[in-house]
């Protein structure tokens, strides 16, 4: 089944709510920080990443296809940009993120007006950009956004979230996680979204059981395309 071949053809391009992830990176925080998550109808229905974050995706992918095991990414807001960090290894079936530490400063350069903005993800040197000094922000900004996983494919078939990765997010008070299959799957709590959960079964997991369950706001992408609420894929 293709459930992405008839998406655009019941909806018209211009019905459907559609934002950067870029500029929701705002309200993302607001919604970490205060545990407050939005009520389903408001978060738009299309969501659309850049090239550079779907380059990470599609690497990670590929490791995880490689080696049959999961990997693991944060994603941070870094005062002017995302920030990817490097993947963390699991095993074939969970992978644990540690404590990531990023860092952004500004250096004096030669010349006078510029300073070289260098971004450290574990102390390596994630960016480098020349800024001038004018635009340099007097509070640097760095936050915590969300986590994405992979799982890898066993016997030709991707296996949703897990009851751990559930579990996990739940008791987070993190608005967002995603996971990539052979495509890319983000889930988003929303004010009605339980505080845990008791008596699930993994196997009845689904788009479907999550947004009928958990109040999940859940989307969907092939890579490089943008994500689309699973409501309008059906
Ligand atoms: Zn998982």
């Amino acid at each position: 089944m293709n459930i992405f071949k008839d998406a655009l053809s019941i909806f018209s391009k211009s019905a459907i709510n559609s934002m950067e992830l870029y500029s929701m990176r705002d309200k993302i925080l607001y919604w970490n920080e205060s545990s407050n998550y939005p009520s389903y109808n408001i978060i738009p229905d299309a969501i659309s990443l850049s090239s550079t974050f779907w380059t990470r995706i599609k690497d990670i992918h590929r490791y995880t296809t490689g080696d049959g095991y999961e990997r693991a990414v944060t994603v941070w807001w870094a005062d002017i940009e995302f920030v990817i960090t490097d993947y963390v290894k699991g095993s074939s079936d969970s992978v644990n993120i540690p404590k990531q530490l990023i860092n952004v400063m500004y250096k004096p350069t030669t010349r006078r007006d510029y300073a070289e903005r260098i971004v450290t993800v574990n102390g390596k040197v994630y960016s480098r950009h020349s800024i001038a000094w004018t635009k340099v922000k007097k509070n640097l900004q760095v936050q915590y956004l969300f986590n994405l996983h992979t799982h890898p494919c066993v016997q030709g078939e991707y296996s949703f979230f897990s009851l751990t990765d559930i579990n996990t997010f739940l008791s987070s008070n993190t608005a967002i996680t995603g996971l990539i299959t052979d495509k890319l799957w983000l889930i988003f709590k929303t004010s009605a979204t339980p505080k845990s959960i008791q008596n699930a079964n993994e196997l009845e997991f689904s788009p479907s059981y999550f947004k009928n369950n958990y109040y999940f706001k859940v989307y969907c992408a092939e890579f490089g395309k943008k994500l689309y609420c699973v409501d309008i894929l059906k």
